[in-house]
């Protein structure tokens, strides 16, 4: 049976004991029943993950307390870094993606904010709050499917900066459905490759405009075929492809 998976922030770590937070405590103890004794997994959500056992409660009420027996750097951790940058939509669609790309694999989330992206973030707070939210929805992911990485969400940013900040020596691909997009099995994408960006457009898509720019700031256009998929099914479909590609998923 596999053991169950629990978050610990690292500061709550010392190599040899971790201490669960309170929530973590109470979802071991009250929700899944765990006893002094049972062999759990607590990742760090930095790529560190302790196998160990539930130490005596000292009192009711107090955090559970795991004695640490091995520690596994980079567990359930791919060794590719897919970046995915995709539209910010409206409601939970972005949720959707976030929760998808975790069980993937994606290392970091950019929201992106597009011209015909019906979202505006002026508001820092708003911003803020935003990324917070998903930055839960990646962490329960990342437990659900056993990696230790909490996956990083950016700041919602603009596509232009975000081009601006593109290395254009990684692999950099737009997926866009228009005339001279190559299909992805065109790409030399090899297990290893050190650094992948997929670039998805919101519910309603690039402007013709952004993807000239975007591919003149070193982006290959890739298509998906003749249907067109919504951004929340576009977005893990990508990471499903890319990962295979790079032998990340079997
Ligand atoms: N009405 C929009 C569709 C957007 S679909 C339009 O006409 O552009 C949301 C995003 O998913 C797109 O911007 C693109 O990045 C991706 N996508 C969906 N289907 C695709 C396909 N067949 N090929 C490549 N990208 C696709």
């Amino acid at each position: 049976m596999l053991l169950p998976v629990f978050y610990a922030p690292p500061e709550n770590s010392d190599g040899v004991t971790v201490t669960l937070p309170d929530e973590e405590s109470h979802h071991a103890l009250r929700v899944m029943r765990l006893w002094p004794g049972s062999r759990v997994i607590v990742i760090d959500g930095l790529g560190t993950a302790f196998e160990g056992l539930i130490g005596d409660l000292v009192a009711q009420g107090s955090p559970v307390q795991v004695t640490v027996k091995n520690t596994i750097r980079n567990f359930g951790e791919p060794a590719a870094h897919l970046t995915l940058a995709a539209g910010l939509s409206v409601g939970s669609k972005f949720d959707t993606v976030v929760e998808k790309g975790t069980e993937l694999g994606v290392k970091r989330f950019v929201p992106l904010l597009t011209e015909k992206s019906k979202v505006h973030i002026e508001d820092a707070d708003r911003a803020a709050a935003r990324v917070g939210r998903l930055e839960k929805v990646a962490l329960a992911a990342a437990k659900q499917c056993r990696r230790s990485f909490r996956p990083e969400i950016s700041a919602p940013v603009n596509l232009d900066a975000f081009l601006g900040r593109t290395d254009r020596h990684a692999m950099n691909l737009i997926f866009h459905a228009g005339p001279g997009a190559l299909s992805l099995d065109r790409l030399s994408l090899r297990p290893n490759m050190p650094q992948v960006t997929l670039l998805v457009g919101p519910e309603s898509g690039f402007s013709d405009e952004e993807v000239t720019r975007t591919l003149s700031a070193g982006f290959t256009p890739v298509s998906l075929g003749p249907r067109i998929l919504r951004t929340e099914t576009a977005g893990p479909v990508v990471c499903a492809l890319v990962m295979n590609a790079l032998g990340e998923l079997s």
